[in-house]
């Protein structure tokens, strides 16, 4: 059996004509050296942007299902250019939409789940020779309606595809050379990796650094796909990512910040049994996800509470606090100009002192810290927006993360 390779190539990576030839280019290589290849792509450069404004200059609230719709098509446009792109240097390739590769998701638009996927047609495929190449960040729903998996899917489409192939790799084609100790445009003495666990990865990830969309590093780690992010532009090793026994626990092994959140509060909100959870459950009926909460200590019957919100979910929330029956509160309030940002590391798990001198580099720097939340292996603030590459490169300097990681192993615990 040919090893099989599974290659997802991100918008920039196929942003026009020239970067199409490019990447055809490639696959061929990967190819003609005896590999079986499938490709998922991106829509070309900013597509995907472009469609969503589209979209909002005629509806300020587009319905779900022609949203999917239209959005899906930016990925219908690359396959078909690729898969010209290989037939022009005599390659067998052959594109597939989501539904066609046998893509199943959940009935949830915008952000549906993959719940199964059926590759029988691109197995028949590979088996008569051909590059097959998948439309990424769609798939069909149980209405037989197509579906988007969330802003930058496509990661998710390769992983899933990889784990159902048995693919024997999956790699994941950027514009960066790999994951870096920090976003390299925001900290340009950032470092790369040669390798990071799964859990920090999925905390990076999940926390603002978009190089992986988190969910597909969920999925690599849950199905024990071999990933690895390398760039597009030149033939390099990139960031292996894997399972944690076999890595160096490093006390910080990155910063992220995610700037796509925002804070809502509810002051003088009453405070009786019963009432976080019918909050909190609209909220999730509605579809969104509460990452930190603060509840402040009661006064008289009443408190204060505030969380933070995917930036594109705040008018879904807005509606539910509207809608809430029977809770009352004094005012509800929508800040969209901060940021989050966090410290990853396995070695905090072993580790105390991370959080504290965290919270001393901000102060030393005047940035004013929001809220606070922390779990094994990663601290996380709420800061002004405006203060968030700075408090990175704050952060990125105090940890030294610059320089070659030091080993929790060789080191002794903090009292
Ligand atoms: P693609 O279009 O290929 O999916 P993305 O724009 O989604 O690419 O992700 C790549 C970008 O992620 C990089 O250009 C970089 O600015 C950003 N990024 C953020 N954090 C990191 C990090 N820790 N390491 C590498 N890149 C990062
Ligand atoms: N084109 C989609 C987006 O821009 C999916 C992806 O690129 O991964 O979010
Ligand atoms: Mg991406």
């Amino acid at each position: 059996m040919k090893p099989l390779l599974v290659q997802k190539y991100g918008g920039s990576s196929v942003a026009d004509a020239e970067c199409m030839r490019r990447v055809a280019d490639r696959i061929r290589s990967d190819y003609e050296n005896g590999n079986d290849v499938v490709v998922v792509v991106s829509a070309m450069g900013k597509s995907t942007d472009k469609l969503i404004a589209l979209a909002r200059e005629v509806h300020a609230d587009p319905n779900d299902r022609e949203y999917d719709q239209l959005l899906s098509t930016g990925e219908q446009i690359s396959i078909s250019i690729l898969a010209m792109a290989l037939h022009h240097l005599g390659v067998k390739a052959v594109s597939m939409t989501g539904a066609q590769a046998g893509i199943r998701t959940d009935a949830s638009h915008t952000k549906a789940k993959i719940t199964g996927i059926d590759p029988v047609r691109v197995r028949e495929k590979l088996d008569q020779g051909h590059v097959v190449i998948v439309a990424g960040f769609q798939g069909m729903n149980p209405a037989s309606d197509v579906a988007t998996l969330g802003r930058g899917g496509s990661d998710l489409t390769a992983v899933a595809m990889a784990a159902a192939l048995k693919a024997d790799r999956c790699q994941i084609f950027t514009d960066v050379d790999g994951v870096y100790t920090a976003d390299p445009r925001v900290v340009p003495n950032a470092r790369k990796l040669d390798a990071i666990a799964f859990d920090e990865m999925l905390e990076l990830a999940s926390l603002g650094a978009k190089v992986l969309q988190s969910r597909s590093v969920e999925f690599a780690k849950k199905y024990g796909v071999p990933l690895e992010v390398l760039t597009s532009f030149e033939r390099k090793p990139g960031t292996i990512v894997k399972e944690i026994s076999d890595m160096e626990d490093v006390l910080v092994r990155g910063v992220a910040a995610d700037k796509n959140q925002a804070k809502v509060t509810l002051r003088g909100l009453q405070d009786t049994p019963g009432v976080a959870a019918r909050l909190f459950q609209a909220v999730a009926e509605a579809g969104v996800n509460v990452d930190i909460i603060v509840q402040n200590i009661s006064e008289e019957g009443h408190t204060d509470i505030s969380f933070t919100v995917p930036r594109d979910d705040v008018a879904d929330v807005r509606e539910c606090i509207q809608n809430l029956q029977g809770i009352h509160f004094r005012q509800d309030l929508y800040d969209d100009s901060i940021a989050k940002v966090t410290l990853v590391g396995v070695g905090m798990r072993s580790h105390t002192g991370i959080a504290s001198r965290m919270f001393q580099v901000l102060a030393s720097r005047n940035i004013n810290i929001q809220m606070i939340s922390t779990s094994e292996i990663r601290v996380s603030v709420v800061i002004d927006q405006a203060d968030s590459d700075a408090a990175c490169k704050a952060l990125h300097a105090e940890f030294e993360l610059d320089k070659d990681p030091i080993q929790v192993s060789a080191q002794e615990p903090a009292p």
